[in-house]
């Protein structure tokens, strides 16, 4: 007969589960599947949250294109390196002294980044009349 083993999280017996790992001979303790799936929900909601358009790339793929990664990041781009599919790093430019800049704050999660490329349109102008008292052009634009 075999010996009965419980999960050391839930409790639940070997032969009420599908699978149970044992932690270490020496420790006794065990983890069944479901409290498996339990702890890698747990780890998914404590994943930071990236901001958007921020490129990222597998630890494996940045071992095999490590120079053109780097040469990237030289240039400026911010890249987050992960690790089955949670960030664990970034690569970036070298900080400049003085101010932080843009990607510095977005890539912190201070700030998000612009969704439109480039500055907003400037207003359009005025064509104000000339020779005419100030306070008489305000309340004509105010409408009085
Ligand atoms: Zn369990």
């Amino acid at each position: 007969m075999a010996k009965t083993v419980r999960c050391s999280f839930c409790g639940k017996t070997n032969d009420a589960i599908d699978q149970l790992i044992a932690g270490g001979a020496r420790t006794g303790t065990f983890i069944c599947d479901e409290c498996l799936d339990v702890a890698a929900d747990i780890r998914e909601d404590h994943l930071p949250e990236l901001p958007d358009g921020l490129a990222t790339i597998g630890v494996r793929e940045l071992r095999s294109q490590v120079a053109a990664v780097v040469r990237r990041a030289a240039g400026g781009e911010r890249i987050v390196i992960t690790v089955d599919g949670r960030p664990m790093a970034q690569l970036g430019p070298l900080t400049p002294a003085g101010a932080p800049q843009l990607a510095d704050l977005a890539a912190a999660g201070l700030v998000e980044p612009p969704r439109a490329p480039g500055p907003a349109a400037p207003p359009e102008a005025e064509d104000l009349p000339v020779d005419v008292r100030l306070d008489r052009v305000i309340e004509d634009l105010r409408g009085r």
